[in-house]
Formats: structure tokens, C-alpha cells, sequence
């Protein structure tokens, strides 16, 4: 299914233009417009599925082992140093296109790029009350 109004949908099935580096019967993966670092890209389905919580098991299996693959080999074309896989979903979390999409971002040494979080502190009790009600 597409959604009319959704820009990965247009990009992922070649509607619109891109940077595609790879392409296959269920993904486009393409440079994203605003990279966080050079080869900064975006695999993408070709379905519409706002998120990873929509998105069939499968798919996400298929994505998750596109995303190895890719990542091994710009690495070596890149020449980078390590590699951020990063997943976004709803807009506390940073999500801004409602279109399922895993980031793939070399990291160079000295890149300046900060893609990270404030380390939390928690007390042992705190966390045994997370752990009760994700068990709950
Ligand atoms: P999100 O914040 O939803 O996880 O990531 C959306 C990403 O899509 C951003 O990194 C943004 O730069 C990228 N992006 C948004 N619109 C376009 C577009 O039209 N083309 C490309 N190539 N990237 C886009
Ligand atoms: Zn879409």
C-alpha cells in the first residue's frame, strides 16, 4: 500500500528523484538530504508503514539484514571508522517522516556529529520499578 501524501513513498518508488545507491523489489536506499555524515543514507520500503511498530515482522527482518550488508560494504568503500544504525519512531523520539526508514550514518573519527543521548541516573530502586512494569 502507498500513501498519496507521503514522500518516501514517492522516493522509494521512483516517483521522485534520489540518490539511490541500492534498489530491490521491497527497498530503495538513497542518501538522505541533510546528512549527519558523508554516506549518510536511508533504507526505505517500498510499502507505506508509518512505523516499526506497522511494519510486518518480515519486512523488518529483510531491512535489518539489507542494513548489515550495506554497512559492510560502505564501510569499506567510505573508509569510515564505525557506523550508526538509527531507527526513529513518533516525534518524541525524533521521528519527522512517517514513513518507516532506518539510518545508516558512517562515523569518521573528529566528525563533530553528535547522534547520542545525556546519560540518565537512576537508583537501583528506580530501575527495579522500570524492570517490574516492562515485565508487568
Ligand atoms: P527522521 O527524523 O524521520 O528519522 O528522518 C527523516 C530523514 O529524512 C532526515 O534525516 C531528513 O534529512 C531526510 N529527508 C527528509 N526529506 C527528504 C527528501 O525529500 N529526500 C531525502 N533524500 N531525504 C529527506
Ligand atoms: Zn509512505
Amino acid at each position: 500500500m502507498k500513501d498519496q501524501n507521503c514522500i518516501f513513498c514517492k522516493i522509494a518508488n521512483g516517483e521522485i528523484p534520489s540518490r539511490t545507491i541500492y534498489e530491490d523489489e521491497q527497498f530503495r536506499i538513497f542518501l538522505d538530504l541533510a546528512p549527519a555524515s558523508k554516506g549518510h543514507a536511508l533504507i526505505v520500503p517500498k510499502e507505506h508503514y508509518a512505523n516499526l511498530f506497522v511494519l510486518p515482522d518480515e519486512l523488518a527482518a529483510d531491512a535489518m539484514r539489507l542494513a548489515k550488508r550495506q554497512a559492510a560494504d560502505m564501510k569499506e568503500k567510505l573508509c569510515c571508522d564505525g557506523f550508526q544504525l538509527v531507527q526513529n519512531n513518533g516525534e518524541s523520539a525524533g521521528q519527522t517522516v512517517f514513513h518507516f526508514h532506518l539510518h545508516l550514518i558512517p562515523r569518521y573519527r573528529n566528525d563533530g556529529q553528535t547522534i547520542a543521548w545525556e546519560p540518565g541516573n537512576l537508583s537501583a530502586e528506580e530501575l527495579d520499578a522500570v524492570k517490574a512494569q516492562i515485565l508487568s
